[in-house]
C-alpha cells in the first residue's frame, strides 16, 4: 500500500520576540498514523501544533496539509483550518448552545451543510464517542471527559484531513481520562490520522506508531514507541523519562 503524507513540516522557526521557541523543526504524518509528541513543559508542543492549524504564523519554514502548503501566504486561511481538528486542553465549547447545536455551527457556517444532513452528522459522532444521549445538554451539565468527548466529536464532524490534540486529558480528573482515551484510541483504529501531544505514556506507547521526544525547540529523538519510550537514546529524553514514567 503506498503511503500519503498528510502533514509535513520542513525547517519550522517561531519565535516570540526575542525567544526562539521552535529551532527548525521537521515532522512527518503519513496518513492512518498516530504520531505522539512528548517533552517537558515549555518545550514547544503547543507551540508546534497551533503553526499546524495556523494558529500561529510562524517565521520561517513549510508546513503542507494534504497537499496544501498552509504557510503559503496566499492560502486561503479558513478553507485550509477546515481540513484540521483540534482539541485542546480546554474544551472551547459554546455554553449557551446545546451538545448538538455545538456540533453543528460550524459545519453549518463553514461547510455550509444543511440543517438536517448537520444534525445526521453530529449525531452520527456523538454516537462514535459514547455520547447518544446527550444530544439536548447544555455542556455544563457534562463532566469534564465528556465535554473533552464533545468537543472531539465536533471536531470530527468537519470530516477532517487530520485531528490535532493537544494534552486533551491534562485538565480532567483522572477517573474520567480512561474514556477520552478510549475514544482516541478507538479513532486511530479506525485509521483517523493523529497528531497528539500527551504526558499519557502508556497511551503514546500502545497507540503511537511514532514518538517525537521534544525539548527546547528541537526534536530530540524520534522513532517507534519501543524505541523512544523503551530504549531512549538521548540523555534528555532519559532524563525527562525518569520523571514521568
Ligand atoms: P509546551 O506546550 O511544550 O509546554 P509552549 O509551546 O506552550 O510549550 O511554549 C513554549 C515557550 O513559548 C514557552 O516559553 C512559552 O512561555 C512561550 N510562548 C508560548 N506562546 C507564547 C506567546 N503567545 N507569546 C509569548 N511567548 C509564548
Ligand atoms: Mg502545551
Amino acid at each position: 500500500m503506498s503511503t500519503q503524507t498528510i502533514v509535513e513540516v520542513s525547517g519550522l522557526h517561531k519565535a516570540f520576540g526575542e525567544l526562539e521557541v521552535l529551532k527548525g523543526i521537521d515532522l512527518e504524518v503519513q496518513r492512518g498514523q498516530v504520531v505522539c509528541i512528548i517533552g517537558p513543559s515549555g518545550s514547544g508542543k503547543s507551540t508546534l501544533l497551533r503553526c499546524v492549524n495556523l494558529l500561529e504564523e510562524p517565521q520561517q519554514g513549510k508546513i503542507v496539509v494534504n497537499g496544501s502548503e498552509i504557510t503559503d501566504p496566499d492560502v486561503d486561511i479558513d478553507g485550509a483550518r477546515t481540513k484540521i481538528g483540534m482539541v485542546f486542553q480546554s474544551f472551547n465549547l459554546f455554553s449557551h448552545l446545546s451538545v448538538l447545536e455545538n456540533l453543528t455551527v460550524a459545519q453549518r457556517k463553514v461547510l455550509k451543510r444543511g440543517k438536517e444532513e448537520a444534525e445526521r452528522v453530529a449525531r452520527e459522532n456523538l454516537a462514535k464517542v459514547g455520547l447518544a444521549e446527550k444530544e439536548s445538554s447544555l455542556p455544563t451539565q457534562l463532566s469534564g471527559g465528556q465535554q473533552q468527548r464533545v468537543a472531539i466529536a465536533r471536531a470530527l464532524s468537519m470530516d477532517p484531513d487530520v485531528m490535532l490534540f493537544d494534552e486533551p486529558t491534562s485538565a480532567l480528573d483522572p477517573e474520567l481520562v480512561g474514556d477520552v482515551l478510549a475514544v482516541m484510541r478507538q479513532l486511530a483504529q479506525e485509521g483517523m490520522t493523529m497528531l497528539v501531544v500527551t504526558h499519557e505514556m502508556q497511551f503514546a506507547r500502545e497507540v503511537a506508531d511514532i514518538v517525537l521526544f521534544m525539548d527546547g525547540g528541537v526534536v530530540v529523538e524520534q522513532g517507534s514507541p519501543d524505541q523512544v519510550i523503551g530504549d531512549p537514546q538521548e540523555e534528555r529524553t532519559k532524563t525527562f523519562l525518569s520523571r514521568v514514567l
